[in-house]
């Protein structure tokens, strides 16, 4: 078991205890003990006193496809434009390549874009491709990387890893689905260069003290093309290129896609689109 990580739980618990259906479960659970029969045998379990009716979860309307944005989703790119990103190193307009509905990683522009928005935790979806004909070997062929929080310039932050992997050894825990440098992926899902591929991702961030310590690490899920390959693995800190992980604090961050500076052919994304999660 790990440790006690958000107060959510401690929040649903003084909400549930405040609703009236609750006050009246619990008064009707406390009336047999005035009657004379109760006084002899234990109150007796009933289904209802572990029944919740309140508070009832929202409706949220799913997407008419498997990857479509559902009702409640923030769409973060659907084809037309690159409104709801900004380059990572100045937050100046995106200067990637958005043509025919879907975007391209731009080699020879400013580097990294990342979201607009800021955001802690989440649902994200993000689809990707390696061209069809994809060069290279190794961290060389296709390398990307879906940054799940940008905590600052260049490749600050905590990223889950794009790569060609469908048919290109390098280390695992570098390779496309691992979260990079810390946590290879379980089994390897890839599809061939061309084809589209899918992360979804639930990703609960890390929290921190006042004095910026650690307070509870960083989680993350990832289903790639459907199949799990990050299954709540915790966090050692940001992951880096060189060094051992480390946690830097901050309060929410931008989600960030990464322009790699390898000489393969640019990759491309689609749909992508968050859901915030309490
Ligand atoms: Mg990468």
């Amino acid at each position: 078991m790990r440790p006690f990580r958000s107060s959510a739980p401690l929040a649903l618990v003084v909400l549930f205890a405040s609703t009236p259906f609750i006050a009246t479960q619990r008064a009707l659970a406390q009336a047999p003990a005035a009657t004379p029969a109760s006084q002899t045998t234990a109150a007796k379990p009933k289904p209802e006193d572990t029944e919740i009716w309140s508070p009832e979860p929202k409706i949220v309307t799913p997407g008419a496809t498997a990857g479509a944005p559902p009702s409640d989703a923030i769409v973060l790119f659907d084809g037309k434009n690159l409104d709801e990103w900004v380059m990572n190193r100045d937050k100046s307009p995106a200067d990637w390549i958005v043509a025919n509905g879907i975007v391209t990683v731009n080699k020879q522009g400013r580097g990294n874009i990342e979201t607009k928005r800021t955001f802690k935790n989440y649902q994200l979806h993000v689809e990707w491709r390696i061209p069809e004909n994809i060069t290279g070997t190794s961290q060389a062929r296709g390398n990307s990387g879906v940054f799940l929080a940008s905590t600052g310039p260049g490749d600050d932050g905590y990223e889950l890893q794009v790569l060609d992997s469908y048919n290109n050894k390098t280390y695992v825990n570098g390779q496309a689905g691992s979260i990079y440098k810390q946590s290879p992926p379980l089994v390897n899902p890839n599809r061939k260069p061309g084809e589209w591929q899918t992360y979804d991702v639930a990703w609960t961030a890390p929290t921190f003290n006042s004095d910026g310590s650690l307070k509870t690490p960083a989680y993350v899920t990832v289903f790639f093309n459907g199949v799990l390959v990050q299954n709540d693995f915790e966090l050692k800190g940001q992951t880096l290129y060189i060094g051992t992980p480390f946690y830097k604090a901050y309060t929410s961050a931008p989600i960030k896609l990464q322009a790699h500076g390898d000489k393969s052919e640019p990759i491309s994304f689609r749909n992508i689109w968050v859901r915030e999660l309490p």
